[in-house]
């Protein structure tokens, strides 16, 4: 049957086309206005504060920002007093979804929690995140071994909903890497245990055709980067720390492939050779990079190539080395030791850094505390504060929108007290967050969910192992 518009349907397409049109225009007059007031503002670019620092937003705008810029006589004035203003920080390292904290417990609850029971314990670390002021993560790596659920994908999407509340996400699901390697999760147990080897749905794939179509499984499923392993890492039972693991063939067919479908590729690398071979085949950023010399270093700078340092993971790790096996151990401590040298080295050089962390790694919402790990070692304050801005919206590709306070971009606005340039802890210590206009924290913390049935019986079964 050939299907026929008559005049009244076509008079209703043009009503709906029309609300649509409508609901697209990017500012409703109806709207209130609102005017954010500290002592100082960080603009997201700037080496210098500004002082008496003001942000007018409208819906989900910015749309004036300054010292001297006229408050509409109808705004809402937020007055935050001896506070800084700054775009909402961005975390270009997260894994949300898991929670390494405990680590032989977090072995023994990975092959107990399905796929749901990691959504559910994903909302509290979800808020967590946003409510410490970052509004943005790149989230690199969220799988469920054996389970082909896309966790992260869901609560992306979840909260891009308003159904959850937490950061904007940018999440890469499984992360691909070699049979044996870092992501192979059933690596380090009796050969079969978990059934088949895992294959291109799990991440894992040898082979420049292999790669390539788990790299198209990955972006078929709606991950908005690929996040591959392309050196051993700490967490990992059976490989060493810096080997590579993908040859210069299989890293040219993964950047390849990730960039005719538009996705960045962030690569896990500890080991110099593996980094060295990424830079070259073109990867948008290295992650972690523990071992790289000052020519792979003078590499990256010279391709573009991001560095995010996690910092955050080898100190915290370190802080408690007892309960990690002692295989574990030894790495964990070779990746502190170089680590430092490593950042310093890169800062000389100038590589361009964006900040992440690794959270999960440790608890969800002490994001921060990489700040201080990367001014100790020498990054000038407000450099440490542009890594979390305008740097980590330049490698997540979001700069249009996100990542500086300018007339235009949408308002992720946060404040903390005092002046993080001249104390960087200032940064832990967020007390307002708006995300695209909308107030997520005026105040205190919401307090955290006690531990869940499932983390409680898994972490006494770990500690009677
Ligand atoms: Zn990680």
């Amino acid at each position: 049957m050939r299907f026929r518009f008559n005049s009244r349907a076509l008079v209703w397409i043009f009503v709906f086309l029309s609300v649509l049109e409508l609901s697209a225009l990017p500012l409703n007059a109806n709207d209130q206005v609102i005017a954010l007031k500290a002592a100082r503002m960080f603009d997201g670019k700037s080496r210098a504060l500004v002082q008496n620092g003001i942000v007018i937003v409208q819906g989900d705008k910015i749309i004036d920002v300054g010292s001297n810029v006229t408050i509409p006589a109808d705004a809402k004035v937020i007055d935050l007093g001896d506070a800084t203003l700054s775009p909402g920080f961005m975390d270009a390292h997260t894994h949300i979804t898991l929670d390494y904290t405990d680590y032989k417990a977090t072995r023994l609850r990975e092959l107990q929690s399905s796929a749901s029971t990691k959504a559910y314990n994903a909302i509290p670390a979800a808020r967590a995140t946003v409510e410490a002021g970052f509004t943005t993560v790149r989230d690199v790596g969220a799988r469920t071994y054996r389970s082909h659920d896309y966790v992260d994908v869901s609560l992306r999407d979840a909260i891009a909903k308003g159904i959850v509340v937490g950061p904007r996400m940018f999440v890469a699901a499984n992360g691909i890497g070699a049979t044996g390697g870092h992501f192979d999760d059933s690596a380090g147990y009796r050969d079969g245990l978990f059934g088949p080897e895992p294959d291109f749905a799990d991440g894992i794939a040898d082979g420049p055709d292999a790669i390539r179509k788990a790299v198209r499984f990955e972006v078929k499923n709606g991950v908005d980067v690929i996040k591959a392993a392309v050196s051993g890492g700490v967490l990992s039972l059976s490989d060493e720390v810096d080997t590579p693991q993908l040859t210069p063939a299989e890293m040219a067919a993964l950047v390849d492939e990730s960039h005719r479908l538009r996705k960045k590729v962030a690569v896990h690398c500890h080991g110099d050779q593996a980094g060295r071979e990424a830079i070259e085949a073109g990867v948008d950023s290295i992650e972690h990079g523990s071992f790289f010399k000052p020519e792979t270093l003078t590499l990256m700078k010279n391709k573009g190539t991001f560095l995010t340092p996690t910092l955050m993971a080898a100190e915290y790790i370190k802080g408690k080395l007892d309960a990690y096996p002692p295989a574990l151990q030894a790495k964990g401590i070779a990746a502190y030791n170089a680590r430092s040298e490593m950042f310093r080295n890169a800062l000389k050089i100038g590589v361009k850094i964006s900040f992440g962390t690794d959270a999960a790694v440790f608890p969800h919402g002490e994001n921060a505390k990489e700040f201080k790990l990367m001014v100790d070692l020498g990054m000038p304050p407000v450099d440490a504060l542009r890594s979390a801005t305008s740097s980590g919206a330049e490698l997540i590709g979001v700069a249009q929108k996100l990542g500086t306070l300018e007339k235009g971009k949408l308002a992720d606005v946060i404040a903390m007290p005092g002046d993080p340039t001249t104390d960087i802890t200032a940064t832990e210590r967020v007390r307002f967050v708006m995300k695209e206009g909308k107030i997520i924290r005026n105040g205190p913390v919401t307090p955290p969910p006690p531990r869940t049935a499932a983390q409680t019986v898994s972490t006494d079964l770990g500690a009677d192992f």
